[in-house]
């Protein structure tokens, strides 16, 4: 796990496995987790490592349902789980998948660690604000990748959020209840966000300024045009494996 600081008031912490990365926003004395590392020894080490670095978490947010983004009440397993109301939906909709495909994963890397308890998340309309000390973080529609998705600008540090989309390691994943058609309406709303961004960090990956990531997003939308070709330095086993996933569900 290693974290970068971004702006006085952000840190970006990354995961040792798929680089899954959260990010904690700070206005006043307040502060906000997005998303979360994996292991459980990193959820535990969370709280110190956030703390010494100032930032007393108040507030959490997963950007979308997949389960590697939802363990935030494993390190603080005070606060409620904040999400966006289409991911509050598909929780919803698809009661224990997220605990079940966790315990999948976990078996696979031999990780142990106690059910995850999501408890009573609170749903939170996008796009709009929620507040934090004395901002508001905007959250805008991120879906495509999935079914859900929320995308969280803190305008006032710089720093776009965007979940699994715009990724230097992993190309345009569209899982089964994700849409093309999404994706690219999703990466439409946040071309202009971006310019308006110091900071752009995605789900799995570096965070990046913004012409690397105004970068990304031409290759991603340029891979989404045909869907064949892999974007540069993105070709690798694993991403040709979800390539070929993408190909069979929505090519
Ligand atoms: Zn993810």
């Amino acid at each position: 796990m290693r974290a970068v600081g971004v702006h006085p008031d952000a840190v970006v912490v990354t995961s040792r496995i798929w680089q899954t990365t959260c990010t904690a926003i700070r206005a006043g004395d307040e502060a906000m987790l997005i998303d979360s590392p994996y292991f459980p020894d990193e959820l535990d080490a969370l709280p110190a490592l956030l703390h010494q670095a100032g930032f007393q978490i108040t507030a959490l947010l997963a950007t979308h349902a997949d389960y590697d983004h939802l363990l935030g009440r494993a390190a603080f397993p005070q606060l409620a789980l904040g999400v966006g109301e289409s991911t509050a939906i598909r929780l919803r909709t698809h009661p224990g998948v997220a605990q079940k495909e966790l315990r999948d994963a976990d078996a696979e890397h031999y990780v142990e660690r106690a059910p995850l308890a999501l408890g009573s998340y609170e749903s939170l309309p996008v796009p709009g604000y929620v507040g934090l000390g004395d901002q508001e973080l905007e959250l805008h529609p991120a879906e495509g990748h999935t079914a859900d998705g929320t995308a969280v600008f803190a305008r006032w540090a710089g720093v776009l959020c965007v979940g699994d989309y715009l990724s230097d390691v992993e190309i345009p994943l569209i899982s089964q209840r994700g849409s093309l058609e999404e994706y690219r309406a999703t990466l439409a709303r946040l071309a202009p966000l971006m310019e308006a961004a110091e900071t752009i960090v995605p789900g799995h990956g570096s965070p990046h300024d913004r012409d690397t990531a105004l970068r990304l997003l031409d290759e991603d939308l340029e891979y989404l045009d045909g869907l064949d070709k892999l974007p540069p330095g993105r070709d690798t086993r694993r991403q040709r494996a979800i390539h070929a996933d993408n190909v069979i569900k929505h090519g």
